[in-house]
């Protein structure tokens, strides 16, 4: 740790320079290493805290994606039932004239007059009008 080294080599000068720590700056200079010795131990305490601190969010971070797959398997599942359990809404069938894949639409669609088709992306128009009118004037057609 370059701290560490910095430190030492304060204390280093200090004997060097035989600092008299019975003068008061001498006093004054020795404390000061000594506060600076102490705060580098306390500081490579400090980070092995924080690598185990990392290695516990990474083991979190893990169990949170294990949850997050749980939960959105659930998640699927219930829009799924929902779909099921949804008697209001009426379905029809119909198959594409392009792609000849059967396509499920329902009755909002049918009442827009047209629907995009899933698998080819074919417009598929319905008018409503020409279906009732051929229904009650067959003998017109
Ligand atoms: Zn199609």
């Amino acid at each position: 740790m370059e701290l560490f080294e910095k430190v030492a080599y304060l204390k280093g000068l200090a004997e060097g320079l035989a600092l008299d720590t019975e003068t008061k700056e001498g006093k004054l200079i020795a404390a000061i290493i000594d506060v600076l010795d102490d705060m580098c131990a306390e500081l490579a305490v400090m980070q092995e805290e924080l690598y185990d601190v990392e290695d516990g969010l990474d083991a979190v971070s893990d169990d949170l994606s294990e949850v997050e797959e749980v939960l959105y398997e659930a998640l699927e599942d219930e829009d799924e039932d929902d779909e099921d359990e949804d008697d209001d809404t009426e379905w029809f069938e119909t198959t594409c004239p392009v792609c000849e894949e059967e396509i499920l639409f329902d009755e909002d669609e049918l009442e827009a007059g047209e629907i995009l088709c899933p698998n080819c992306g074919e417009k598929l128009e319905f008018d409503l009008s020409d279906l009732a009118a051929a229904a009650e004037e067959e003998d017109e057609d």
